[in-house]
């Protein structure tokens, strides 16, 4: 028997979280990956990379060529608001030592994580990838915010000092299998999923939803991301962040999702929408019309499709997720 040469050792940081796990679905379960890559997967058990040392020891075990960077401290809107500081100095840390020690061990591309959420406030729509620094972020997050705008700078900087191809992702709101359903700190989909599964349970035949339900957003599914990863990684050869995102007319409010995700629990009472709740942005529509160009064929699975997939899942899962 002749094994194939493994060429590329390709580093998935945060590898077991909603992104992470997605691609490790993709490349290990869908076939998706080449038999010179080698995949590994990892987490803050194996090496918090808060710390300098135990990443360079991540380095030194592993030698990758190739880095996927997702790990992040992540949150929804109301943990943000409340942890700005931690935002900013973790994401920070986290990401000058992975790409400091990518540079020092050779690493051929680094693709990290930024987020359309970390757009400029007051801004045009739709938002492109060259509009990112044009104006302050939404007061909610900015803490991590100019964590995650530090990063396509330091990718700038490494390119013009050295030349390497550190480049950068922008996702809009991403879902699935394996979230954060915490109620306290989750993304809007996870804690809906979890509220619903919840109401359901006690039987309560009134669903009350936090803000008004008018703020538009973009959501794309965890494994149609991942898909996209791995083209970027493979194929994506500038350091000028793209994003990926789904289509413009794609966008939805926060009432519809909430309707989706009812009908996919099958619940039937009212909703309702508390007001007096945050809303944060009130929309952040974001162009792929880059991605588009590069890879006209895409298809995005149906939101419809996604998100009953995602309420299976938590069903299913609900034990083990994060809660
Ligand atoms: P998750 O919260 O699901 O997962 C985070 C991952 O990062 C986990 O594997 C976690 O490991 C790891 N991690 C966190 N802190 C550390 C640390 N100090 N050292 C090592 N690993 C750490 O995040 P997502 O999958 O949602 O996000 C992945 C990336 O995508 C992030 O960069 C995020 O900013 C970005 N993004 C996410 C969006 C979303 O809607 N979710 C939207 C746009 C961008 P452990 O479990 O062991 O702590």
């Amino acid at each position: 028997v002749v094994l194939p040469r493994m060429t590329k050792v390709i580093l998935v940081t945060g590898g077991t979280g909603l992104v992470g796990s997605a691609i490790r679905q993709i490349v290990e379960t869908q076939n998706e990956a080449l038999p010179e890559e080698k995949w590994i997967f990892t987490n803050s058990k194996e090496a918090d990379l808060n710390d300098v040392q135990a990443t360079r020891d991540l380095f030194e075990k592993y030698k990758p060529t190739h880095v996927i960077h997702l790990a992040a401290m992540v949150g929804g809107l109301f943990h943000n608001m409340n942890n700005n500081l931690d935002f900013l100095r973790k994401n920070i840390h986290i990401n000058d030592n992975i790409l400091e020690t990518s540079f020092q061990f050779n690493v051929k591309k680094v693709v990290s994580c930024l987020s359309t959420c970390i757009f400029p406030d007051k801004t045009s729509f739709p938002i492109n990838e060259t509009m990112i620094h044009n104006g302050p972020p939404h007061p909610s997050n900015f803490g991590y915010s100019y964590a995650k705008r530090l990063l396509d700078i330091t990718n700038q900087a490494y390119h013009q000092k050295h030349g390497v191809i550190f480049t950068s992702v922008v996702p809009c709101n991403v879902f699935g299998p394996h979230d954060n359903f915490d109620l306290q700190n989750a993304h809007v989909v996870p804690a809906l999923i979890h509220r619903f599964h919840i109401a359901l349970e006690k039987g309560a035949d009134k669903f009350v939803v936090l803000g008004s339900g008018k703020p538009l957003r973009q959501f794309i599914y965890s494994l149609d991301l991942a898909k996209l990863f791995v083209w970027v990684l493979r194929n994506y050869n500038d350091v000028e962040p793209i994003i990926l995102s789904v289509d413009e007319k794609d966008e939805i409010t926060i009432r519809q999702l909430a309707e989706m995700i009812a009908k996919s629990f099958n619940y039937q009472g009212i909703l309702e929408f508390d007001t007096s709740a945050a809303d944060g942005q009130i929309k952040k529509t974001a162009s792929n019309v880059k991605l588009r160009k590069l890879l006209p064929n895409f298809k995005f699975t149906s939101l419809e499709t996604a998100i009953a997939d995602t309420v299976e899942w938590f069903k299913k899962n609900n034990k083990q997720a994060r809660l």
